[in-house]
């Protein structure tokens, strides 16, 4: 998804760099203790955030946590920071930066869940490096989350969700959910989850929602 360029969102970005870190340099560690109230709740990352109506909805059910927005676009983080300021969201943090420098940005083990969702596919294998879920990025994730950390991945992209259930299962993950119609089944996982722009999208179309949660813990 790339969104046109919006002057505004630059603008409000501008003006709030106490909560967007725009493109900050990846060889400088940040200090998210200066960036949260109380660091010591437990973090959770989405990369690829895009508008944010998933990030924003799960920081305002639990105040309890941490959120990070990682989005690349800096008008999609623009319309992130404007719902964070709407609805007062003091524990997101929005991160405008690439996710190949995750773990640039976080210390290791310092994260409890990374969501994923409806990343895009990179369809050709020539792109298949920049698939959010290649094991180059895994790897990264995997430095980030504690050892017993969930990565969670939603899609409505059959060909992306079955590279991604082999790359996660070459790299050695453990699958502790996986569904191929999230949206008509009785899990607990269906019932409590919170959709995503592209997710209510699809779902409207009548496409199946692939998802799965894994961990990298050595059982
Ligand atoms: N997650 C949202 C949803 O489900 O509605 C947006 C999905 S959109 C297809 C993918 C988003 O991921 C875009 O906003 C894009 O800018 C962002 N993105 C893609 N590659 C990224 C990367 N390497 N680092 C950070 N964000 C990325």
């Amino acid at each position: 998804m790339r969104l046109r360029n919006k002057p505004w969102a630059t603008k409000l970005v501008a003006e709030h760099p106490e909560s967007v870190l725009d493109r900050p340099d990846p060889k400088r560690k940040i200090d998210w203790t200066k960036r949260f109230s109380d660091f010591s709740k437990p973090l959770e990352i989405e990369v690829g955030s895009g508008k944010g109506q998933f990030i924003t909805t799960l920081a305002q059910q639990h105040p309890e946590k941490n959120f990070i927005a990682l989005e690349l676009q800096m008008t999609a983080a623009g319309m992130i920071l404007r719902t964070k300021l709407a609805k007062g969201l003091t524990n997101l943090q929005i991160l405008c930066a690439d996710a190949a420098n995750i773990n640039c940005f976080f210390a290791p083990a310092s994260t409890n869940v990374i969501y994923l969702n409806f990343s895009d596919p990179w369809s050709k294998a020539r792109h298949e490096k920049r698939r959010l879920t290649y094991h180059t990025f895994l790897k990264k994730y995997q430095e980030v989350l504690q050892p017993s950390g969930q990565l969670e991945f939603k899609t409505d992209n059959a060909g992306l969700f079955a590279y991604s259930l082999k790359s996660m299962n070459n790299y050695g993950m453990n699958f502790d959910f996986v569904s191929v119609d999230l949206h008509h089944e009785q899990s607990e996982f269906a019932k409590t989850n919170v959709e995503t722009e592209y997710e209510h999208k699809f779902a409207a179309q009548g496409n199946p929602i692939y998802a799965v949660h894994a961990d990298f813990e050595v059982k």
